[in-house]
């Protein structure tokens, strides 16, 4: 029934569960290891804060609306044509954009059953269809995604690596699934954690948009660069997808300080490193010394583990996350990604990374 009595939103939008962020504060004594959302442990380039700073001199001017300047920063760094960038309020205004550029009412999208929640915020406010379809061993499955498209669906949703689980598909299997789509079919790759993959058969998909009509890729600022605050994203795409994004966004999308730090750390290539080495470091130690402890850990290649706690009473996720919680380490909780019994955690600096060790050797070990 259609309430006339007051605004309703469109369909759709009641459906949407609100995005919840990761927790930022525990209960347990001044201590605190915030590692529920995937920020990175080592702060932001010095060269971001300073540029940032500097900003705060002119926050009464309008920022550039086509970020030129960032642009030809992210443009020479990757090697690509800065006409083909567009620049946007974190990576999660870019993939908004495309939902309401390219779906209409009846459209559907495809995406799998674990993949980053806001594909079905964004497909929902769209006023389109999600089409959810399920993983094999936790990773998108190409045949199965390929079997979902139909002559209604526009976009494909692919997170590669992809949050909370952390897997990746290697790039041959990325081409196939692409082959294989519909020309008139966009596929969009999520790239967010590109920079901590360390796989000989893992590539962001720079040339796969490079060489077809029908791919973009979209990058942050907000992980491996520390710059989660600042909302920064962008995308590379075709011309003809840049232009029609340019005409749907906001004039001024991007802020002045945002572009300002965003040219800093790009251009910042040993706080990358160092940041990459951390994760090298962490990412294989977390992996083996948590799995020692009798947790399940699936594989991943990013900046953040999915942990799997015994089924068993006492030992579930969200007591792990309640004692966790007391001794002042913050993980995410993924139920709403469909695993009422992991934890995810982001990796933290060395002392936090102990902390965590420490903790659930200490909760698995308690009667
Ligand atoms: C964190 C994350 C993003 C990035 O979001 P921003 O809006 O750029 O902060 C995008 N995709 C995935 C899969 C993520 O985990």
């Amino acid at each position: 029934m259609i309430d006339r009595t007051r605004p309703e939103p469109k369909p759709g939008v009641l459906d949407i569960a609100a995005y919840v962020p990761g927790k930022s504060k525990a209960s347990g004594g001044s201590r605190l290891f915030k590692l529920s959302s995937n920020e990175t442990p080592l702060g932001a380039s010095h060269a971001a804060i300073e540029a940032y700073r500097d900003n705060a001199a002119a926050l009464e001017l309008y920022p550039d609306g086509g970020a030129v300047a960032l642009r030809e920063a992210i443009a020479s760094v990757h090697g690509l044509n800065p006409a083909n960038l567009v620049c946007g309020n974190g990576s999660d205004e870019l993939l908004a954009l495309l939902a309401n550029t390219y779906l209409a009412p009846g459209d559907e999208a495809v995406f799998t059953e674990h993949a980053f929640l806001v594909y079905r915020i964004a497909v929902l406010a769209a006023g389109a269809k999600p089409v959810i379809v399920p993983e094999t061993d936790l990773k998108a499955d190409v045949d199965t995604m390929l079997s979902a498209v139909t002559d209604r669906t526009r976009l494909v949703f692919l997170a590669n690596p992809n949050n909370p689980t952390g897997t990746y598909l290697p790039f041959d299997e990325v081409r196939r699934l692409h082959a294989a789509l519909p020309p008139n079919v966009l596929l969009v790759i999520d790239a967010a954690y590109a920079e901590y993959v360390r796989r000989n058969d893992y590539e962001s998909g720079i040339e796969l948009v490079s060489t077809s009509q029908n791919v973009v890729m979209t990058r942050t600022f907000s992980k491996i660069y520390g710059l989660a605050n600042l909302r920064l994203g962008w995308c590379y795409g075709p011309d003809h997808v840049i232009d029609a994004l340019n005409r749907v966004r906001g004039p001024f999308n991007v802020t002045g300080p945002a572009i300002a730090a965003g040219i800093a750390a790009i251009r910042d290539r040993d706080f990358l490193e160092n940041a990459v080495a951390h994760n090298e470091k962490w990412l294989p130690e977390l992996t083996e010394r948590l799995t020692a402890l009798g947790l399940g850990v699936t594989p991943s290649v990013g900046n953040f583990i999915l942990i799997h706690l015994p089924d068993v009473d006492g030992k579930r996720a969200p007591d792990a996350d309640a004692y966790l919680l007391d001794r002042g380490i913050v993980v995410r909780r993924v139920e709403n990604y469909g695993f009422p019994n992991s934890l995810r955690m982001s990796i933290g600096t060395d002392e936090a990374n102990e902390a965590v060790i420490d903790a659930l050797r200490s909760f698995l070990e308690k009667a």
